[in-house]
């Protein structure tokens, strides 16, 4: 699944986020292992599109698709001094697909700050240094080792160039997914598992009255405003109540929710559908990915054996009352290898056993 490591100076409420995550009263209700690694959250990515096929189909299930969140502890400044980031810190973060870096908005003077006072930009400064710092130890040790390579392999020579134009352009204090890469240097840039190539987005965990206002960037990104405190209520209300409650904050979603969509987003994903009388399922696929690699989310056995997919636009699925209606009014398509998945399309696979 689709993973997301959360981190974040002390006392900016990472924990107090992290378990709603993980207390989720109903969300993540399909997923029955949710509890078994103390690190690891799973929260439903919201969709009205499930319900409006389940309307259709009747289906014995919804299931929605799902991003995990992992809490990742240790990230303080000079973490990277001394003995280094812990190697489980480092394992923990290599393997996630993108970062969510909590940064404190809210004002609440009992709560004491690392460095004295509420500065969202000096936060994300202190942690983009960190991995940084981190990121160029990774390098150091990684460079010998291309150069060894790249002298008895021409063929590993732009290995060691690029991890060289990286180590000067990290050590400028940038990010290294924002140097210019050609898609070859990039391909290469990823076997070095730095963590600033990771996608990052930023949690402004802010007061409850401030919820639906506007709140100041940070690293040139809108934050996605959430109070964890009131995601920690949330998590320990029935979903009827829940409801409620953000009705009476004045939201639709939860703002779990709402960066679950986010972490969608930032990742370049998209939702294909199956819809049957068992269940009606969410499935992730990449933007721009053709029908065999949508069909190996489901099974590689689908990818493998791919012959085509019967595929119904989202729209005409439901304008059409479903499968039967689509098919009647000629707009199931038959779409082959080279067919671009569609955000929403609710596909049936054939395939070859
Ligand atoms: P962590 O060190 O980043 O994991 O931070 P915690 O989740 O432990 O939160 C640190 C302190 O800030 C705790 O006392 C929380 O109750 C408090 N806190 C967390 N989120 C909020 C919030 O949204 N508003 C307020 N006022 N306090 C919060």
């Amino acid at each position: 699944a689709l993973s997301i490591g959360i981190v974040g100076l002390p006392n900016v409420g990472k924990s107090t986020l992290f378990t709603a995550l993980t207390r989720k009263g109903g969300l993540a209700a399909n997923y029955p292992f949710a509890t078994i690694d103390p690190n690891v959250g799973i929260v439903d990515v919201p969709d009205e599109r499930l319900q409006k096929l389940a309307d259709i189909v009747h289906p014995a299930r919804i299931v929605p698709a799902t991003v995990e969140f992992v809490d990742i502890a240790g990230l303080v400044r000079g973490a990277n001094e001394g003995e280094g980031l812990g190697n489980q810190f480092l394992s923990n973060i290599r393997n996630t697909d993108a970062i969510c870096e909590v940064v404190r908005y809210f004002s609440d003077p009992d709560v004491v700050h690392v460095d004295g006072r509420v500065d969202p930009a000096s936060d994300v400064d202190t942690i983009q240094t960190e991995l940084v710092l981190a990121d160029l130890g990774t390098l150091e040790r990684a460079i010998p080792k291309l150069e060894k390579e790249a002298k008895r392999d021409k063929e590993k020579a732009p290995n060691l160039a690029i991890a060289k134009r990286l180590q000067e352009w990290l050590n400028e204090g940038n990010r290294a997914a924002d140097l210019d890469m050609t898609d070859d240097e990039r391909a290469a840039a990823h076997d070095l598992f730095l963590l600033t190539m990771k996608p990052i987005l930023y949690v402004a965990n802010v007061d409850e009255d401030a919820l639906g206002k506007p709140v100041a960037q940070v690293a040139g990104q809108d934050p996605i405003p959430i109070c964890a405190e009131v995601e920690a209520e949330l998590a320990d209300l029935d979903p009827e109540e829940a409801r409620e409650y953000l009705d009476s904050l004045g939201l639709e979603h939860s703002g779990l929710e709402t960066l679950a969509q986010a972490a969608y987003r930032l990742l370049g994903l998209q939702s294909f559908f199956t819809a049957g009388e068992k269940e009606v399922k969410a499935w992730t696929v990449r933007i721009g990915a053709k029908a065999p690699e949508a069909a190996g989310v489901i099974h590689s056995d689908f990818e493998k054996g791919f012959i085509k997919a019967e595929t119904i636009s989202y729209e005409d699925y439901v304008s059409l009352g479903g499968e039967q209606g689509a098919r009647e009014a000629g707009r199931l398509r038959m779409e082959g290898k080279d067919y671009v998945v569609q955000d929403g399309d609710v596909m049936v696979f054939r395939f070859n056993v």
